[in-house]
């Protein structure tokens, strides 16, 4: 049913409706800056384009993209919050009237007032339709011929190429970049499983294939030119000038790959189904342990040489983008690009872990913090002007290291996240996941090549974004984002443009905001009976979601619409940024005193939810201060660098997770699954986060249960704890095989899982997530308590001596 509110004809999204493609820190608003400041809530918006929680609506119908209406004015998207009329709307976001004849082209909103009103884009808060669609051919014939494409397709990188008379593709190349050096048989047998797999993810997509491997200063790319004659073999570059020289050339003539194959198409090969067994035969035989491999590794001119393949290609039409994943074995250790592994001292960290059994002093801690900055700013910026021409190129590069010792993912990371690429971290000693997430990167990778443009209502602006993003230089309010999955999300900071603040009369009492993304898909549609791929097609899509905010009353009113997920999504993103620019001290500093004052002025306005202050706010800061990405102990410089990145892209309620893992009973629920959302700490005016049997992350919340089974769920691990055994590892099929399943299908990439059953296991999986009693610098201070307690205690005394002080 349709609700209306006083401000005629704008239906309003029924409140249920958890949609959280855009969930504002708070939805009602401060009215202007000094109200704000005062108040010490974030103004910004956590944006998940593809969330599945939305209920979008899908235009089958409009044929052309420009049967959409749009504002001329501003040209945004026509949406519920617009006021219309037989003639023409109002624009939800900047007011001005456009007739529908300028708004669109065709009869789309010709037919009565009755019927444009119910029309998807005005009836929904979010709706998708497609640009451009291209099928691409199964049977491994020529995906040029099929090619159904419309105009204003997303072309763009390949329309100079156009004028030469060329024939383009669509398609991306898939490049693995494989590092042998020290690779035993173990990790080889590995990384075939992995490619396979990658192979496998791309199923039906008329992508290209090339595997490039280098090993001490041989660089080889594997030819698939004869391989149907079953004459796979590989090009061989030698790296020996490439590492040492700025201008190796001047050693006379190097052979690049370009030099020594017939044609690009040589190593980047289609992949076709016909194909696949015989590409994995070559990898088969190509990639091979060999002991006695040298442990220096020159990676710079690997990447390169790589980039330089996939530039001609794409100069060529061959493909229009491409994924390059980098499986790494360490640090890159000789020539251009080179890390400093070795500039990681006797690490006082370290020894606190591995050595000692004594608490940390407060000396201990400083040194220990002064001893992780140091490590988290790259030695050189190598990697981030590689990142960036990659992202000019259309060209994402995921790290994927597999290493026990300092690599200096820090001066690498730039690397993948310029490009908008993942990175990854695996222990040698451990099992290694790196099959099932190679997959799932891939395959659960649901946009690429996408843009993200951000309109807001005219008396706000953005001030920052946050994220595996990159502002456009000439369009304000426009981002790139090479590849987006479903859990991804963005963050943006706003202010306001004037002093004035929000005008009403401007928003009509509602500031709006209005995300229009625009990406490519694949879309498989599967035989219901077979589960065979019947069709696989490539598609340009647009979603545009429209919400609106209200004008806080008064400063109370701020806090109780407080979303606090999305508030210290914001949050930690915003401290992320301090320690790389400023260091980890002072971000660590600035987070307490922000929550300091958060805490003061909400006691102060919010005496009815003592809870917002005093209970979850405050575990969330304490969760973040002891998480990997800022704690400076315990955790290897690597395993932070990767915790960080992981971060920022993390939607609200994950990185709410990651802060303060979820400790409830596992209850069996009527079929399968549930509503992603009943377990978080949204907050609203009927719920609250422990009323929702979330429990305190303490050894005592262990025993409250009464038996039965836990689950101890952090961003990115899973802990199921028994008090009775019996039923360990759960049958499978089962409610608790089912849940458990369900979690792991919805995160990007395989979560660790555990068991743990009390009084049987080594119970450290799950002590270590119970971190309520954690040392921290705080034990130090707070008078014999630890953890939380001591925390509390410590924010207890300067609330004090703040007191006094005014
Ligand atoms: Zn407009």
């Amino acid at each position: 049913m349709r609700t209306y509110d006083n401000d005629a004809r704008v239906p309003t999204p029924s409140t249920s409706d958890r949609s959280d493609v855009v969930r504002w820190s708070t939805t009602s608003l401060p009215r202007d800056s000094t109200e704000k400041n005062s108040i010490g809530v974030p103004l910004s918006v956590v944006v998940r384009p593809l969330s599945a929680n939305a209920a979008c609506a899908r235009i089958t119908d409009a044929r052309k993209p420009d049967r959409i209406a749009r504002c001329t004015s501003c040209f945004g998207y026509v949406s519920a919050y617009c006021v219309v009329d037989h003639r023409g709307f109002a624009c939800g976001t900047c007011a001005s009237y456009t007739p529908w004849r300028d708004a669109s082209r065709g009869k789309r909103y010709a037919r009565g007032l009755a019927s444009i009103q119910d029309l998807p884009e005005i009836r929904s808060e979010t709706y998708e339709f497609d640009v451009a669609v291209e099928e691409i051919s199964l049977g491994g014939g020529d995906a040029a011929e099929t090619e159904v494409l419309e105009e204003n397709d997303w072309r763009r990188r390949a329309v100079r190429n156009e004028a030469n008379g060329m024939r383009m593709s669509n398609g991306r190349a898939v490049v693995a970049v494989v590092d042998l050096n020290e690779a035993d048989e173990e990790y080889c047998e590995l990384l075939k499983l992995a490619l396979s797999s990658a192979m496998e993810a791309l199923d039906g997509e008329d992508a290209r294939f090339a595997v490039v491997t280098f090993r001490g200063e041989v660089l080889e790319a594997i030819s698939f030119r004869d391989l149907e004659c079953g004459d796979g073999h590989t090009e061989r570059v030698s790296l020996t000038f490439f590492d040492s020289n700025p201008n190796p050339r001047k050693h006379g003539f190097i052979r690049s790959v370009r030099d020594v194959v017939s044609g690009i198409e040589d190593v980047l090969t289609k992949l076709t189904p016909d194909r696949k067994s015989v590409i994995e035969q070559a990898i088969e035989t190509l990639i091979v342990s060999d002991e006695n491999s040298v442990s220096e590794r020159i990676f710079g001119p690997v990447l390169e040489e790589t980039l330089s393949v996939v530039e001609q290609a794409i100069d060529e039409g061959l493909i229009s983008s491409a994924r390059i994943l980098t499986f790494l074995r360490g640090g890159p250790s000789r020539g251009v690009g080179s890390c400093d592994i070795s500039r990681l001292p006797k690490s006082v960290a370290d020894v606190l872990i591995r050595e000692s059994a004594a608490k940390p002093t407060l000396e201990d801690f400083e040194f220990a913090s002064r001893e992780a900055e140091a490590l988290m700013f790259p030695a050189h910026d190598y990697y981030e002007s590689v990142g960036e021409r990659c992202l000019l190129l259309g060209v994402e590069v995921d790290v994927i290291m597999t290493c026990d010792e300092f690599a200096d993912l820090s001066t690498l990371a730039p690397l993948a996240e310029k490009s908008g690429g993942n990175v990854s971290l695996y222990l040698n000693s451990q099992k290694i996941p790196i099959v099932g997430d190679v997959y799932r990167l891939l395959r659960h990778e649901k946009a690429i090549n996408a843009t993200l443009r951000v309109r807001t209502t005219a008396d706000l602006e953005i001030a920052n974004a946050y994220g595996a993003l990159h502002a456009d230089k000439a369009y304000s309010g426009l981002f790139h984002i090479a590849s987006c999955g479903l859990n991804d999300a963005f963050c943006f900071d706003f202010d306001y443009s004037t002093s004035a603040g929000l005008e009403e009369d401007l928003n009509r009492g509602h500031p709006k905001i209005q995300v229009a993304f625009e990406y490519t898909c694949i879309t498989r549609d599967v035989d219901e009976h077979t589960g065979a791929i019947v069709a696989v097609q490539r598609r340009r899509r647009r979603r545009i979601h429209t919400c609106r905010a209200n004008i806080a009353k008064n400063p109370r009113d701020v806090y109780r619409h407080v979303d606090v997920n999305a508030m210290m999504c914001v949050l930690a993103r915003q401290t992320s940024l301090m320690a790389c620019e400023e260091g980890l001290t002072e971000a660590r500093r600035a987070l307490v005193d922000w929550f300091l004052e958060f805490d003061a002025n909400a006691k102060r306005e919010n005496t009815s939810w003592p809870e917002l202050g005093s209970e979850i706010v405050p575990r969330l800061v304490y969760g973040l201060l002891a998480s990997k990405v800022f704690y400076p102990i315990g955790a290897r410089p690597d395993e932070r660098t990767f915790a960080r990145l992981r971060m920022m892209r993390l939607n609200a309620d994950d990185s709410a997770r990651m802060m303060y893992p979820d400790l409830r009973a596992f209850v069996e629920k009527n079929g399968v699954g549930g509503n992603e959302n009943d377990d978080v700490y949204h907050i609203d005016r009927r719920s609250t986060m422990f009323a929702r049997g979330r429990l305190h992350l303490r050894r005592e919340s262990l025993g409250e249960t009464n038996g039965g089974i836990l689950f101890l769920r952090s961003a990115d691990e899973l802990v199921v704890i028994y008090h009775d055994a019996e039923s360990c590892p759960p049958p499978f099929g089962g409610p608790l095989d089912r849940e458990i399943r369900r979690i792991c299908d919805s995160q990007t990439l395989a979560m660790k899982i555990t068991y743990v059953r009390l009084g049987l296991d080594d119970p450290a999986p799950a002590d270590a997530l119970l971190f309520e009693h954690a040392e921290s610098e705080f034990t130090t201070m707070g008078a014999g308590l630890e953890g939380f307690d001591a925390f509390r205690q410590f924010c207890r005394l300067q609330m004090d001596k703040t007191g006094q002080i005014a």
